[in-house]
């Protein structure tokens, strides 16, 4: 239940290192923040995207590194140990045109709105994916867009597998089905992998791997019930292939989860929130952005706990003059 009419100082939307961060710093300067962590907002557990990997190894602290729910479950509880209230509800509605704020719990829409008097916006990004012909028939038999969360299921052990993207997610997730298929197709539009460096590397060198260069994908097939092949298209030759696949995992980047906030803030192109550079304040006085919600650059758990410093400092700093 929420407290009606309360205006709460600090409301923090989303939960990933940005939110939590900013939660940290918001409740131990007093301004007892409230955090809606959503209800899989974005198709994404609360905690968000570090939920849906494995070990994360460059996050500072953590010489042996640490896995991705293993550090969402630390962030949460060291935002539960300053105080700060956490509901697991979505935010489906704002209205941002006058103060306090207003926001409407996603399937409450009716019931009366969560006022703000300041909101830092921590919603993060979510995966994309493509649309192909037998996409919505195989989703989930056979189609994914995290690895991690579903290569152990049985119907991906032995079998071969693809992935999608030539980015750092692919490149993990390609490494990390090595453990269940039997070969792993990466196929990605160019010749040459965005991933850095090391993790590059440690695909190229995989001999279960085999990349599938200039390459995009067509149509998925498969029996009514699931996944059997994937129709590629070499974009330089126009060779087309159809490789027999048991799973296919999409790793081709992220879309920003700011839906909610269309046409009040201003957004770039792609619907990241645009904030002044050098803070975290957006187009909205007193409505601030964190985390990869407005980063299309860096995209990192430590960038986005950074930025979430700097918007509960921003906050806390702008509500001591409103
Ligand atoms: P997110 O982590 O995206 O979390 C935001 C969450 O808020 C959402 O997931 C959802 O639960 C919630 N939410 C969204 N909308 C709403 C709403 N309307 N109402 C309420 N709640 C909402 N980075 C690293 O530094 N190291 C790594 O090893 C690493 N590995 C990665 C592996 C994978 C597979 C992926 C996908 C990313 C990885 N990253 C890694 C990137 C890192 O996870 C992100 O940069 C970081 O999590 C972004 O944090 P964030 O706080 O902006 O939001
Ligand atoms: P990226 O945006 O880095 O990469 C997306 C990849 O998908 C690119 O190679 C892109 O191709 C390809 N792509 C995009 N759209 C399409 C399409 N329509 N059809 C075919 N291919 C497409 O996203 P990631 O999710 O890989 O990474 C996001 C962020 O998270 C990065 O900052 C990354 O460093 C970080 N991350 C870090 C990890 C780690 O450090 N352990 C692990 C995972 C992610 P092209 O290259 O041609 O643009």
């Amino acid at each position: 239940m929420h407290e009606n009419n309360k205006i709460h100082k600090v409301v923090i939307i989303g939960s990933g290192p940005a939110g939590h961060t900013a939660a940290v710093y918001a409740a131990r300067a007093d301004l007892m923040p409230v955090m809606f962590e959503g209800f899989m907002a974005g198709g994404v557990a609360a905690g968000g995207q570090l939920t849906t990997t494995t070990e994360v190894e460059n996050y500072p602290g953590f010489p042996e590194g640490i896995s991705g729910p293993e550090l969402t479950d630390h962030f949460r509880a060291q935002s539960l140990r300053f105080g700060t209230v956490i509901h697991t509800e979505t935010i489906s509605q704002v209205d941002l045109s006058k103060r306090p704020f207003q926001l409407w719990r996603e399937g409450m829409e009716n019931e009366p709105p969560v006022l703000a008097s300041s909101i830092i916006i921590a919603t993060g990004a979510t995966a994309k994916r493509l649309n192909l012909p037998g996409e919505e028939t195989y989703w989930q038999n056979g189609i994914s867009a995290c690895a991690v969360c579903d290569g152990a299921l049985p119907i991906y052990r032995n079998a071969p597998l693809a992935v999608i993207g030539g980015g750092d997610s692919a490149a993990e997730e390609a490494t990390f089905l090595t453990k269940f298929g039997s070969r792993i197709f990466l196929i990605h539009r160019r010749d040459t992998l965005r991933a850095s460096r090391i993790m590059a590397e440690r695909v190229l060198k995989n001999p279960k791997i085999e990349p599938v260069w200039n390459s995009v994908p067509l149509e998925t097939k498969g029996d009514t019930k699931k996944l059997t092949s994937l129709v590629v298209k070499n974009v330089q030759t126009g060779d087309i292939r159809e490789l027999t696949v048991g799973g296919l995992f999409y790793a081709i980047g992220h879309k920003p989860n700011s839906d909610p906030f269309k046409g009040q803030l201003e957004m770039d192109a792609d619907g990241y929130i645009v904030t002044k550079p050098g803070s975290s304040f957006t187009s909205v006085e007193g409505v601030f952005a964190a985390g990869d919600v407005q980063d299309k650059r860096y995209r990192q758990a430590i960038t986005a706990a950074g930025s979430g410093c700097m918007a509960a400092l921003d906050a806390e700093r702008w509500l001591e003059g409103h």
